[in-house]
């Protein structure tokens, strides 16, 4: 088996916003994160693919420091991640997440949803906060909804308000872990199109997910992990038309 480990950048990141060196973590005897070495420029986009298990929601997860790391550093815009306290939810906020589970808050409205980070966090106005949201809501499709609450939403606009609620921070890179994975089929598109959007407006992106045409029309690189480790990375055209490694020519046999 040859396994192509390709530790830099497929082009050399021009202004560097999330920087991961030699990061490594153990769950017990597990390895799960094996000497990530990993840059990602302001304004790219960059799809994670691999298969189940092989550490992709984990190196999301250590990116907004919802996991700590065992030995390595993470750096977000040049500052080392806090570890704690209102350091760290600052952090939290500059790093939007989006999970596959679409976690709202149940018990408050979806204009509630997107307003509480801006005033507990962010320190905002809550007149400038609503306004805010309404016009972030208005932005992913749902505005016709924010005075329901997310029971009463489908999955495409519960996930598309777990947009608006991580944007309404101003993060500077959003992480979108297989949010699209728990939708039914006819939803998916409508919320591949807020992430196409997006990353058409620059926003710094990484994206866990197994929707290869997103990967192919929105993502400026790919990473292929297993094992815990980045085996392959490389722009879409070249990493699906010519895949380096077994593991990614597998892989992308089960998947294609
Ligand atoms: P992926 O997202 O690629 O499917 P994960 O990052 O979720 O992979 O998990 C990588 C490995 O780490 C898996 O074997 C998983 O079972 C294990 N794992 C993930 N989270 C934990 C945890 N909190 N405790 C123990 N093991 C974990
Ligand atoms: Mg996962």
């Amino acid at each position: 088996m040859t396994e192509v480990s390709v530790t830099k950048d497929a082009a050399p990141a021009a202004d560097p916003l999330v920087v991961l060196e030699n990061v490594n973590k153990h769950f017990g005897a597990l390895h799960v994160l094996q000497d990530i070495d990993l840059t990602i420029a302001r304004g790219e986009v960059v799809v994670v693919i691999g298969p189940s298990g092989s550490g992709k929601s984990t190196l999301c997860r250590t990116i907004n420091r919802l996991e700590t790391v065992d030995s390595g550093t993470i750096r977000i815009d040049g500052r080392p991640l806090p570890a704690e306290g209102r350091e760290l939810a600052r952090l939290r906020a500059d790093v939007g997440m989006v999970f596959q589970s679409f976690n709202l808050f149940a018990h408050k409205t979806v204009l509630e949803n997107v307003v509480l980070g801006q005033v507990k966090v962010r320190r905002a106005d809550k007149k400038a906060a609503e306004q805010k949201a309404r016009a972030l809501l208005e932005r992913v499709g749902v505005g016709n909804q924010a005075d329901k609450y997310p029971a009463q939403l489908s999955g495409g606009q519960q996930q598309r308000v777990a947009i608006a609620r991580a944007l309404a921070m101003d993060p500077k890179v959003m992480l979108f872990d297989e949010p699209t994975s728990a939708l039914d089929p006819e939803m998916i598109n409508e919320v591949l199109e807020v992430m196409q959007q997006l990353a058409r407006d620059g926003m710094t992106m990484v994206c866990v997910t197994h929707e290869m045409g997103f990967a192919r029309s929105a993502a400026n690189r790919v990473l292929f992990m297993a094992d815990g480790r980045i085996v392959e990375q490389a722009s879409p055209e070249e990493f699906f038309t010519n895949p380096k490694s077994d593991r990614a020519k597998d892989f992308l046999s089960k998947i294609l």
